[in-house]
């Protein structure tokens, strides 16, 4: 079987390996573009790993929920990780040092078969507990690269903005695909997301964050056209909320 790749909307995917095993990235599926968030969650029932970003709700999203429910181990970075454990109940036993890392670090997981490298971002990171209560500190924002050993290499950014630091990501991964946010407003649009993929060098790339509220106004479609204006050969593959494709490996 090939690498699955499922986009819900927002920064949420869900990667079912080769080997049959199940991660979810910032999965917020009850967002408010996903109109099958329900029975997808009920559908939810084995789920390895859970993988976060930063602590904003767009990201946190149902992760508590699912991770109490499958026992999914949350990989995170440490200040993240505590903060979901202490603020938001994640269960502290499917969040320790296995699965935890930091800037930098590439942790392996699930016998080999997945490893993640935590890797900067330029945005922010708190975890509420309800809408308007003060941000509880979840340390600096991430991106992640999962190599998975039977397939792909996918790099999700998180929330950033353009940094040149990103070029560093391609001198120690080949990045098959690259989920990179072009949302603007609280991210980087489409036209630094497309400098963001010229430094990164993915074979394919793929849009998030954008359309979920009517301030991401970045699209698909200014972001095809900045890409071409940079004279970029990188596949663009838009997703369609909902929808899964097959990843081959490189
Ligand atoms: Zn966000």
């Amino acid at each position: 079987m090939e690498t699955q790749l499922t986009w819900y909307g927002q920064s949420a995917f869900k990667i079912v390996t080769s080997g049959g095993k199940i991660l979810l990235v910032d999965p917020w599926l009850t967002n408010p573009v996903f109109e099958k968030a329900k029975e997808e969650l009920a559908a939810l029932k084995q789920v390895d790993l859970i993988l976060i970003t930063h602590g904003h709700s767009d990201h946190v999203g149902d992760a508590v929920e699912i991770g109490k429910r499958a026992r999914a181990k949350l990989v995170a970075t440490f200040d993240l990780s505590a903060a979901l454990v202490n603020v938001l109940g994640y269960p502290s036993e499917l969040a320790d040092v296995e699965t935890t890392g930091h800037m930098g670090g590439t942790i392996t997981l699930l016998g080999g078969e997945v490893a993640v490298t935590f890797v900067p971002a330029w945005h922010g990171s708190g975890v509420s507990k309800e809408e308007n209560a003060p941000p509880v500190y979840a340390g600096t924002p991430s991106g992640v690269i999962i190599t998975l050993s039977d397939g792909p290499t996918i790099y999700h950014t998180g929330d950033t903005d353009l940094f040149s630091d990103m070029a560093l990501v391609s001198r120690f991964h080949k990045i098959d695909v690259m989920l990179v946010c072009i949302g603007d407003h609280f991210t980087m649009g489409p036209a630094r997301a497309a400098e963001a993929v010229k430094l990164v060098r993915p074979r394919t790339v793929i849009p998030m964050h954008y359309a979920t509220f009517p301030v991401l106004t970045g699209t698909p479609e200014a972001f095809e056209h900045e890409l071409k204006r940079r004279k970029s050969k990188i596949r663009l593959r838009v997703m369609k909320i909902g929808e899964t494709i097959e990843l081959s490996a490189s």
